[in-house]
């Protein structure tokens, strides 16, 4: 039998046993992953600075305070999330017992990417734990040094047998997706998501895909572009670039083009002083692959600032392309790096039409001051969520279903929506075996006479 097997029996045995059931159970363990959070952030930041050059702050800030927020929410609210819910009663209800009550579904498999190796894992880890789940966590190989400190740590806080850590690349994910699971919660690229829902398939294994895709960003020639280029210059750089919900392109009119790329460039400056090579705050590609193909998305395209990049380091400094073409190479990808290409348009129309031919996104920005124009965004476009004068904040907000939409994703989380998404809701009606005499109508024979027609 492989390691991975073993690990899906073992926690498919654990889980049969009901250990889980109980939510002061699970209540113990998200407390003991907050224990790790605590007692080995040492471990956990040093391997992200190994892994992708991330700081100390920003380690804290966008990988582990999210996690201890959510185990936090999780902790305080279970009782409730976990409750039985009435529902709306009829006529034929009226006198019965009707609620959705949520139970665990099983055994989950949980497939991390590298760009946010902890939060991204570990957010849908603590929903499973909540919801009374055993759960197979599959951290990527791409941030060695993260899963290999998670393989290490789970174990030492968390039941073994429940919540193993399974470390591996391709084939180890392959043979996990054999296995029949109850959930499968992948968070990656599009064409690897096709992959697991067609292994999943096999099983009728129910499965949430956090995908990728090209979120837009449209800037009104109206607003403030100073401020809205502080935003969107913070969420597209951080990390390097490599946010699943990170701008990808902007487009704007022709006459704010050259504004805009000197308000970023103010603030790559602003952000990151005169060398972001040597600011504490930028971070690192994670691999030599992704060097060559975010260098490779430059080909043809005008470089209004940056461009410049260092192999060596996996250094590729905050770069604007201007003026590109729908047609370039730099726009039939997600770019997933700190490339920031700039589209005109002649205004919101061009620029809702522009959005609307290509694959629905993970997220559309729309900066403006003037609310009718971002009413008719919304109300014209399509995507995993629309944010107004801001970036990526949204996910931030653990109240808002996360995810995305046709070939960005499928199912949602955070917080309650994870809970959700990884329990079984069940429908529940107790009927009492009095009152006969009501239920005499729907018995056959049957007859306009008898049915009131
Ligand atoms: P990836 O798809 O290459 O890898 C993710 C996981 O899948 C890894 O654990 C890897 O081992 C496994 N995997 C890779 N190839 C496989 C194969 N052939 N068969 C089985 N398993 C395989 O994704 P990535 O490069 O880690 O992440 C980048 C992508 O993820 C981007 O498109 C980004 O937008 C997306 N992403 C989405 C979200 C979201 O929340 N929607 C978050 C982060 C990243």
């Amino acid at each position: 039998m492989s390691r991975e097997q073993l690990a899906v029996q073992r926690a498919r045995r654990s889980f049969q046993t009901g250990r889980t059931k109980p939510l002061e159970f699970r209540i113990q363990q998200l407390k003991r992953l907050q224990s790790c959070f605590q007692e080995r952030q040492r471990d956990i930041k040093r391997a992200l600075q190994k892994d992708l050059g991330k700081s100390e702050y920003s380690s804290e800030l966008y990988e582990m305070l999210l996690v201890e927020a959510e185990i936090h929410l999780s902790v305080t609210r279970l009782a409730e999330w976990a409750a039985p819910r009435p529902v709306e009663k009829n006529i034929f209800t009226l006198s019965d017992d009707v609620y959705v009550k949520p139970e665990p579904l099983g055994v989950v498999l949980i497939i991390g990417p590298w760009n946010y190796p902890w939060s991204l894992t570990l957010l849908p880890l603590v929903g499973a734990i909540a919801a009374g789940d055993a759960a197979i966590v599959k951290p990527s190989e791409i941030s060695s040094n993260s899963s290999k400190v998670m393989a290490e740590l789970l174990p030492l806080y968390l039941d073994q047998d429940l919540y193993p850590v399974v470390e591996g690349g391709v084939p180890e994910t392959q043979e996990l997706l054999k296995q029949r699971f109850d959930h499968i919660f992948y968070t990656g690229s599009t064409s690897v998501g096709q992959l697991v829902m067609e292994a999943a398939a096999r099983h009728l294994t129910p499965v949430t895909l956090e995908l990728g895709g090209k979120s837009p960003c449209f800037i009104d020639k109206n607003c403030d572009i100073k401020t809205a280029c502080r935003r969107i210059t913070w969420a597209k750089f951080i990390n390097c670039g490599q946010t699943c919900i990170a701008p990808d392109f902007i487009l704007c009119e022709p006459s704010v083009q050259s504004r805009v790329v000197e308000a970023i460039k103010k603030c790559i400056k602003e952000f990151y002083a005169d060398s972001p090579k040597t600011s504490d705050d930028y971070g690192r590609i994670v691999s030599q692959r992704q060097f060559r193909r975010i260098m490779g998305l430059m080909d043809g395209c005008t470089v209004a600032f940056g461009g410049d990049a260092d192999e060596s380091q996996g250094y590729i400094g905050p770069t604007v392309l201007q003026d590109v073409t729908a047609e370039s190479k730099v726009m039939q990808e997600e770019i997933f790096g700190p490339l920031l290409p700039i589209i005109t348009v002649d205004g919101v129309d061009e620029a809702i039409r522009f959005m609307n031919k290509r694959e629905k996104p993970l997220v559309i920005y729309v900066f403006s001051h003037d609310d009718k124009l971002i009413k008719k965004v919304i109300a014209e476009t399509s995507s995993g969520a629309l944010v107004a004068n801001d970036c990526i904040v949204h996910f931030l907000d653990s109240a808002l279903p996360f995810g995305g939409v046709g070939h960005s994703g499928m199912g949602r989380y955070r917080g309650r929506h994870t809970f959700d998404q990884l329990s079984n809701l069940r429908s529940c009606m107790i009927k009492q075996l009095k009152m006969e005499a009501l239920n005499s109508m729907r018995y056959p024979p049957l007859s306009a006479k008898k049915l009131g027609w």
